[in-house]
Parts: structure tokens; sequence; C-alpha cells
């Protein structure tokens, strides 16, 4: 049972402090998704609602907020999934994308395929793109490390209709966990319909203990080559190659090592 906290909220952008982001929009903060890593639960740990996953704070009049332009560069969400499954009965996220500035520079990224139902307004935008988080976590992985979230399958089928219907698309490849995520793998089910991909490390510290935890007692190996400065660096060389290889349209690797930093390809 998901506890639902209807607010108001006096903005709905909100000022980035993520490289390459002016503004974020979180028209719900919180996420039934729940994933056991997500970053967010630390964001929003000074909210005394309960255990990450349990919550979800929806900004009523984020409709009306979403009328004020703004430019610049504009992610929708950083603190929540704006397709989580309450989105199906809320239509939140939809109200906002309908009201919105279509001049607005647009980056939409989330895990579910339910953002192939709003195609017809995100048509409508001048500048936008949306990403779909492909990581081939399945079977075991996706037990332990984001049971609740859509499968892989559907979220490589929304990439494709989205390319379809002319939105540019991105993949991000994202937890990237040494010997689970298969890079490879992803690329060959998703070339041809992903206009770039994006590459992100796991950001350990950030996943929290409780994750730590279940990564040291199930995955040793991945687990000590993120802890180890030696293993780290060999594996990032390794990665760096790899996605060369694939000779695929991206930049670099995004990594949480000693804070954020980039890793170009080149
Ligand atoms: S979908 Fe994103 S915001 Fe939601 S729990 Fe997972 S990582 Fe966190």
């Amino acid at each position: 049972m998901i506890r639902i906290i209807k607010i108001k909220a006096k903005s709905i952008f909100t000022k980035s402090r993520i490289p390459g982001v002016d503004y974020v929009i979180n028209q719900y903060v919180g996420c039934q998704f729940a994933c056991k890593y997500c970053y967010a639960k630390f964001i929003c740990k000074w909210k005394d609602y309960g255990k990450w996953g349990t919550w979800i704070e929806v900004k009523e009049n984020a409709p009306e907020l979403a009328r004020k332009y703004v430019s610049g560069e504009i992610a929708m969400s950083s603190i929540s999934d704006a397709y989580q499954p309450i989105e199906a009965k809320l239509n939140l996220t939809r109200r906002v994308l309908q009201n919105m500035s279509k001049r607005i520079n647009l980056s939409i990224l989330t895990k579910s395929p339910l953002v192939t139902r709003d195609i017809d307004i995100l048509r409508l935008f001048k500048n936008i793109e949306v990403g779909l988080t492909v990581n081939t976590f399945e079977g075991k992985e996706k037990k332990l490390f984001e049971p609740l979230t859509p499968i892989q399958r559907a979220r490589i089928s929304a990439l494709k209709v989205l390319h379809d219907e002319g939105i540019k698309t991105y993949a991000f490849i994202s937890p990237i966990i040494p010997q689970v995520t298969d890079i490879g793998a992803i690329v060959k089910e998703t070339r041809g319909f992903v206009d770039y991909y994006f590459f992100e490390v796991l950001n350990l510290r950030a996943s929290g203990r409780e994750f730590q935890r279940s990564l040291m007692e199930n995955y040793p190996e991945s687990y000590k080559t993120l802890v180890r400065d030696e293993s780290f660096w060999k594996f990032i060389k390794e990665l760096k190659e790899e996605i060369k290889r694939l000779n695929i349209n991206a930049e670099g690797i995004e990594i949480h090592r000693k804070g954020w930093e980039f890793i170009p390809l080149q």
C-alpha cells in the first residue's frame, strides 16, 4: 500500500547542480519503483514519511506551475520517476507536459514504457529527448536490485516505439555493476533506434549501506572491483575500450569515485 501525500508546491522548476542540467522538474517526489540502489532515497531522507518506496508526494498544482517558461536544459525527473505506476491513474505528468511551453528544452528519463502513452504531446516539443534506463538486470539481479521496475524488454520496446514516432531517444545504461551489467547485450538490442548512449557506473556510496551489504554478499567480486582503486581503474579502462569497440554514439562514462567525474572516451 502506497501512501499518497498531496501538496501544493511554490514552484516546479528547481535550479540544478547536475552537470549539463539547468533545472529539474519533479511533479512527484518519491518513487514506487523503490530501486534498492536509488540515490534519491538519501536526498529525501529528511522527509519523515517512512521507507523509500512506500510514499509519494504528489504536487497537485504542478500542471499550473509548469506553464512558466524557463530557458536552459530541463530534466524530468531527479528524485522520482515521472512514469511510476501512480501516473497511469493520476495523469499528473501528462498534464504537466500539456501545459509546458513546447519551446522548452526537455530531457525525460524513466524506467517505464508508460512514457509512450504521451507520444502525442511529446511530439509537440521542439527540443525533446526521452531516455530509458537499461541495465540488463534480470532474474536474480532484478529481484535483488530493482524488483518492482518494468522488465528490460518493455523498456527496450519503448525506446523503439519512441524512435519510430520521431522522438529523439537515448539509452541510459545505469547503474553499471562490474561483471553484472552487459553493455554489449544492451547495444546489440538497441542499436538502430537509440540516438545516443549514456553510461554511468554505480555510485556505491550513494547506494547506501543496505545495498552495499547485499552487493558484497551476492556479488563479492563486483563489490571488490568497485572499492579497490587498482581494480576499479582497470575496470574503467576495459569498459572504455569495450564502448569504443561498439562504435556507438557516446561521449564517455560517468563515475562517482570521489565525487562526480566524467571519463571521456577519446
Ligand atoms: S526508478 Fe529511479 S527514482 Fe525510482 S526508485 Fe528507481 S532509481 Fe530511484
